[in-house]
């Protein structure tokens, strides 16, 4: 606390990311990072840009980057934007498109971001209770409202709505803007990326962070129609022309040319994912079925946060939220077989 801090600083209660270790004892499940590095093509195109034009400013528009992204998706460059992590992306969407007198809705269990970037905003919000199962029912959300921002699949939960569930969601509220957080969406669900083109106030959000291995380079994006894309462009020229260096911007394209790196990781990490969680229901753990690249499991006769301490002293990182209802999950990022064996070793001795 500070007499020099403004209002709005007093008022903060910012997002406590997970522990950021540079311990290589450590096996850290804890931050949903990729266990298997960049494909060796981004790593090559980062070194060819580090070159004397880092003197120069990149581009402020991201060109090559934007085109990269909407060949991929199918969609013109003009209905790209791209951020610097999609952390940004959501903090330009907060301001530029869920800032209005009704109040936003997400789940109560969410990334815990949303509620930190209403706060920071002045944004008003309301969180919809997920069911007893931990699913979003689209239908809770027929309530007057300025906005909705869900992820798909979920986090910390793992569940996935249907594209389908998520298309009346968007028809339901056709006055409001409605954001679909997509960064798991590779381990498994299905974008909704393709509704764009008939809806336009669906804005879709992914990043490079998860699936594509590259948490460190920061970059996100999101996808949707001219009047959406114009509101982020406008916040973002307001704020910081080049949120994207040079290195981030040859990185990020390059990561999109190596498809079969992609193919290969993720579905390495779907089958490990797929492994472990057999195991845990073996162990006794409550585990929904997953479609992303960590598991949300609970074991009714032990508590999260001492668990996940025994497994801290284990040199084993895990996620636990010190948040009503999931107190005693532990959210587990899947690493490789060989981390989630370690792992599965040291819960045989605890449960
Ligand atoms: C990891 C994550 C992000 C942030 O990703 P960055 O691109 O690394 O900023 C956004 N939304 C959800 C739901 C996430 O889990």
């Amino acid at each position: 606390m500070s007499r020099f801090w403004s209002p709005l600083v007093h008022g903060l209660t910012p997002y406590v990311p997970g522990e950021q270790s540079n311990d290589d004892g450590l096996i850290k499940l804890n931050t949903n990072e990729n266990p298997y590095g960049p494909s060796p093509a981004v790593l090559a195109a980062i070194r060819a840009a580090v070159t004397d034009t880092l003197r120069l400013y990149p581009d402020p528009h991201a060109e090559a980057l934007r085109r990269t992204l909407a060949a991929h998706h199918g969609v013109d460059p003009e209905q790209v934007f791209v951020g610097n992590g999609s952390d940004e992306v959501l903090a330009h969407t907060f301001q530029g498109l869920l800032k209005h007198p009704a109040p936003l809705l997400f789940p109560d269990l969410t990334y815990s971001f949303y509620p930190t970037y209403c706060r920071l905003f002045g944004i008003d919000f309301r969180q919809v209770p997920v069911d007893a199962a931990m699913q979003v029912r689209v239908a809770d959300y027929r309530q007057e409202c300025g906005a909705i921002i869900l992820p798909n699949p979920n986090a910390p939960t793992s569940i996935a709505l249907s594209p389908a569930a998520i298309e009346g969601l968007v028809h339901d509220h056709a006055e409001q803007v409605v954001v679909i957080d997509e960064a798991y969406v590779d381990f498994g669900a299905e974008s909704v990326v393709p509704l764009v083109s008939r809806h336009p106030n669906l804005l879709v959000i992914q990043t490079l962070s998860k699936a594509r291995s590259l948490a460190g380079l920061r970059v996100g994006f999101a996808i949707g129609q001219r009047p959406l894309i114009e509101a982020l462009e406008r916040v973002k020229n307001s704020f910081n022309s080049y949120p994207l260096d040079r290195l981030a911007l040859a990185g990020a394209a390059a990561a999109y040319a190596d498809q079969a790196w992609f193919e290969e990781t993720r579905g390495r990490i779907i089958a490990s994912r797929d492994r472990l969680r057999a195991a845990l229901l073996e162990l006794g753990f409550e585990v929904p079925a997953s479609l992303t690249n960590f598991l949300f499991a609970r074991h009714p006769l032990h508590e999260g946060p001492g668990l996940a301490a025994k497994l801290r002293e284990r040199a084993i990182l895990v996620r636990n939220f010190r948040q009503p209802r999931i107190t005693d999950h532990l959210r587990i990022t899947v690493g490789t077989d060989a981390q989630c064996d370690r792992l599965l070793t040291a819960l045989r001795e605890l449960v």
